[in-house]
């Protein structure tokens, strides 16, 4: 009889305690699961779906798949993040793309590299003003000289920051908005046949020894892309109208460090205001 009662508690207690497991199971399943933390975006839009294995991506130069540890970043490999892709964007440039282009004439090649300067506000240098402007973001209100061009649709291809960094905001392919009125020999609208590349810069001051260096590479890839056969200023195919890059722009070192003759530059070597 002893035991019997025994038994009975002790099933008692096992059945109790199971039943509190239980319980105490579903309630924590029951629980919202935690938002996984949100995965931060490639700097380069990606084109893989959201279908697709997360752990596949897509070369943005050459559309080859690929596990994701095995590329350079977005790309394939080294080659392909440094060259400038099929649709005219280069692997090593920040993207920031603007609406201000247009097509350029059909079958027209692009044999011209035309080098400005800007800073927004003028004189200041950081900050992303010069891309609002070019994707006309720019805030009339952000500075008394913005209320002036907020409205004017401009763009280059490239802009070459004072640290080195490089943005582009049009597709070589394209016809970017840089050179308006315009003579290169004759020939009119420079636009029509060239690369316009910004040097993050002033009048006033030299540029950085990190922006030649990044102009360098630059132009070495579009000499490989496009059959480039003249490099000028800004000033030179708009005199009277533009006087960038100016005083400060050394088309001596430029030649030397990109390793362009000087045959292709037709304005010479000098300094120019
Ligand atoms: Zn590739
Ligand atoms: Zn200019």
């Amino acid at each position: 009889m002893k035991w019997l009662l025994f038994i009975l508690i002790m099933t008692g207690l096992i059945m109790w305690w199971r039943f509190a497991q239980i319980e105490q199971n579903g309630r924590s399943s029951a629980k919202p699961a935690k938002p996984s933390p949100k995965k931060e975006s490639p700097p380069k839009a990606s084109k893989t779906s959201s279908s697709e294995p997360q752990s596949m991506q897509q070369c943005p130069c050459c559309g080859l798949r690929f596990p994701a540890d095995e590329g350079v970043g977005v790309y394939c490999s080294l080659e392909h993040q440094r060259a400038i892709d099929p649709k005219g964007w280069w692997g090593l440039a920040e993207w920031a793309k603007s609406p201000n282009y247009d097509e350029r004439p059909s079958g027209m090649p692009v044999e011209l590299v035309l080098i400005h300067h800007i800073s927004l506000p003028p004189g200041q240098f950081g900050g992303n003003y010069v891309a609002d402007f070019f994707q006309n973001k720019l805030d009339p209100n952000a500075h008394p000289y913005f209320a002036e061009i907020a409205d004017q649709h401009v763009s280059s291809h490239f802009l070459i920051k004072r640290d080195g960094q490089v943005q582009q905001f049009v597709s070589t392919l394209h016809r970017a908005w840089h050179a308006g009125a315009s003579e290169f020999f004759g020939r009119e609208r420079c636009n029509d046949f060239s690369i316009g590349i910004e040097l993050e810069g002033t009048e006033d001051l030299p540029f950085q020894p990190a922006q030649y260096a990044a102009l360098k590479d630059l132009v070495t890839v579009l000499k490989k892309t496009y059959p480039i056969s003249a490099y000028a200023g800004h000033s030179d195919v708009a005199p009277g109208r533009k006087k960038d890059p100016g005083i400060h722009f050394d088309w001596q070192y430029f030649s030397q460090l990109a390793g362009i003759p000087e045959r292709q530059l037709p304005y010479g070597l000098n300094k120019r205001a």
